[in-house]
């Protein structure tokens, strides 16, 4: 994990993904608005399209979720034994599934953008990649900048096949998001414990850059 990076890096990102309103093409209505619910349910699509072939690709067989569960407020379900928080999103290693807030989601696309879809569902995917591959981390730290690595190493592999198109929109939109991804329990604050926002750009950057074999 290489942490000395500078705002070049950042800078660097910032206008390789100059034009970040993701979207499916041929979702695109005429009115040029994708919904909420096409952006999740694509990013869900999208994202285990891209491991179901990157597994098979390594003779392995990718295991999809087994459920994709909105949650409202505390009402989510319990993961080994502890419950669902607001605000938050979260992959369950125990069930398979993948559970999230709905409305702090929506929030989040109303407020930055579908990029914000666009990166915490590949992110969360990625915690299920870690869990099918077992994948050990001595910090927690690592898996979170691992799956940051593993979503832009998604968002590359869906852009340079079309099935994703990077439309003209926020250029920070994927940058802000990255602040916001991941796992905000109550101390998603701090660093040690999810990496800087500049460790979560960089680690994304890498994946986007170099694929997810570079993660
Ligand atoms: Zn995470």
């Amino acid at each position: 994990m290489n942490i000395v990076r500078t705002g070049v890096l950042a800078m660097a990102l910032a206008l390789l993904l100059a034009s970040c309103g993701l979207t499916r093409p041929a979702s695109r209505d005429v009115q040029g608005a994708d919904t909420f619910e096409d952006d999740l349910r694509t990013a869900r699509t999208l994202t285990e399209s891209f491991w179901t072939d990157f597994f098979d690709q390594q003779g392995m067989t990718y295991r999809p979720i087994v459920d994709f569960i909105p949650y409202s407020g505390k009402s989510g379900p319990v993961c080994g034994g502890e419950p669902s928080v607001p605000n938050n999103a979260f992959y369950c290693p125990e069930g398979h599934f993948i559970a999230y807030d709905r409305s702090w989601m929506e929030s989040l696309w109303n407020d930055m953008g579908d990029g914000a879809v666009y990166v915490i569902i590949p992110h969360e995917f990625g915690h299920a990649v870690q869990s099918q591959l077992r994948t050990g981390f001595e910090l927690n730290v690592q898996a979170e900048l691992q799956a940051d690595c593993y979503a832009g190493g998604t968002l590359s592999a869906l852009v340079r096949s079309g099935s994703l198109r990077a439309d003209p929109g926020d250029e920070d939109e994927l940058l802000l998001s990255l602040e916001a991804a991941g796992d905000p329990t109550d101390d998603w604050l701090n660093p040690a414990a999810h990496g800087t926002a500049e460790q979560r750009q960089s680690a994304f950057a890498d994946g986007y850059d170099d694929g997810v074999p570079a993660c």
